[in-house]
């Protein structure tokens, strides 16, 4: 990695000498020139106006960010039908456009998927870029490598969100390699700096003990990956207007590595955390896996989902489907329903935008009680069968 200089674009203003702390940039002939007292500390790339400076081996030329606008979401739909993620970029994606004063735009991938577009442009969409392939009809990581790649290099958006999903890590790292551009993995916030563009990507680090906020200053587009369940689902507006864009894909069997002979359906229910209403979620207060029986029982009278904190999962008493926290699922039920979990702030980072939240605890000085709408202070193997009883007696799962 080192400062290269693209002298097509260098201008020889002579910025760059200003900007440079060890005096190792030079004016002859017009174009800047590096000499050995270079650090590649980057100090003259963010200053140099006409993009003409970067650190590192470009793979396809010198980026100048003001050639990128608008901000995208990669509209991942599965089997036909947009994933929540999609809903809730969407969502996001307007607010930051209309912070930029540009364009809120969605690709949508796949074979027969231009229905969707409509709900996309509801969402807040001003034009779905439809990219549609028999070799797109399945996810896989080259072909939607390339076609997504191939369209940000024509269209040159600023910014591009990816749910952090099963496809969304897959893709969005293949990509930010194959067009020379940072990605921020897993955000929890999105934001503007409306002075400079750049798009503000949070997300949890060193476990969750600090938030930080990184930018992609000097290359675009600025993309990121985005936990499911972090952004709001934006109310359809079907009045919208926008407009669909089919996009042509230049795809070819030599350009796949792997071939699908069949798809084969996961026999076992999956859980849908981040949908789910109602929530009761065990931890390590049960004590043994058996536990889950009683959680179980909870979740069907109160008509909900199963959920764990890690410590579960870690003890092998549940799947790691179930896991609510920080490096699992992020819920907002209307009801949580914690029990025998202390309230980690890596659980609590998961959950504490449930709209009610009841905890079970026989520890009174227990976190998740500082969040809770309810606590209960007691054991929950009293605490819990008592509820199961009063709730079926109520017939309550098919009231709530
Ligand atoms: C990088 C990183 C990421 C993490 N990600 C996650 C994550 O995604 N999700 C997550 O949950 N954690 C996560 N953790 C772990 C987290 O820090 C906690 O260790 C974990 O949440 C604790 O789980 P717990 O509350 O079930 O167990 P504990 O903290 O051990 O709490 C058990 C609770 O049960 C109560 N209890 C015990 N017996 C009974 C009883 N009979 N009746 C009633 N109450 C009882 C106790 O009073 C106690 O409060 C992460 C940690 C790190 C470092």
């Amino acid at each position: 990695m080192e400062l290269k200089i693209d002298l097509e674009k260098c201008t020889g203003c002579g910025t760059c000498t200003f900007a440079c702390p060890f005096g190792a940039i030079e004016v002859k002939d017009g174009k800047a020139h590096v000499f050995d007292l270079c650090t590649d500390c980057g100090a003259c790339v963010e200053q140099c106006p006409e993009g003409a400076l970067f650190i590192g081996v470009r793979v396809a030329g010198s980026v100048r960010v003001q050639d990128y606008r608008n901000v995208w979401v990669f509209a991942e739909q599965r089997d036909g039908t947009l994933t929540k993620v999609a809903h809730q970029l969407m969502g996001k994606a307007r607010q930051l456009a209309d912070t930029l004063g540009a364009q809120a735009n969605a690709v949508l991938m796949g074979q027969n998927v231009e229905g969707l577009a409509q709900d996309l442009i509801a969402d807040g969409a001003d034009v779905v870029y439809l990219a549609e392939h028999p070799l797109l009809e399945h996810y896989r990581t080259d072909t939607y490598a390339k076609a997504l790649a191939d369209l940000i290099q024509e269209k040159k958006p600023e910014v591009v969100l990816f749910g952090a999903t099963t496809v969304g890590r897959d893709l969005a790292p293949r990509i930010s390699q194959r067009i020379y551009t940072g990605l921020t993995a897993d955000c929890t916030g999105l934001d503007i700096d409306e002075s400079e563009r750049l798009l503000l990507q949070t997300r949890p680090a060193f476990g969750g003990n600090i938030m930080a906020t990184i930018i992609c200053p000097s290359h675009r587009p600025q993309m990121s990956t985005v936990r499911p369940g972090v952004m709001t689902v934006p109310v359809p507006d079907k009045s919208r207007q926008g407009s669909v864009e089919r996009v042509s894909v230049n795809l070819a069997d030599d350009d796949l590595n792997i071939k699908i002979l069949e798809v084969v359906r996961e026999a076992r229910r999956r859980v849908d955390l981040e949908a789910a209403k109602i929530i009761v979620s065990g931890g390590r207060g049960l004590g043994n896996p058996e536990g889950f029986k009683m959680i179980e029982q909870l979740a069907e009278a109160l008509g909900g989902e199963v959920g764990s904190s890690r410590a579960a999962v870690d003890s092998g008493w549940i799947d790691h489907d179930h896991q609510v926290g920080q490096t699992g699922k992020t819920v907002r039920p209307e009801l949580y329903v914690a029990c025998g979990i202390s309230g980690a702030i890596q659980h609590q980072a998961g959950m504490k935008e449930s709209k009610f939240i009841v905890a079970i605890n026989k520890d009174p000085g227990a976190p998740i009680f500082q969040i809770a709408d309810i606590g209960i202070v007691g054991d929950l193997y009293k605490v819990i069968p008592e509820l199961v009883k009063q709730l079926k007696a109520a017939g309550a799962g098919s009231k709530i």
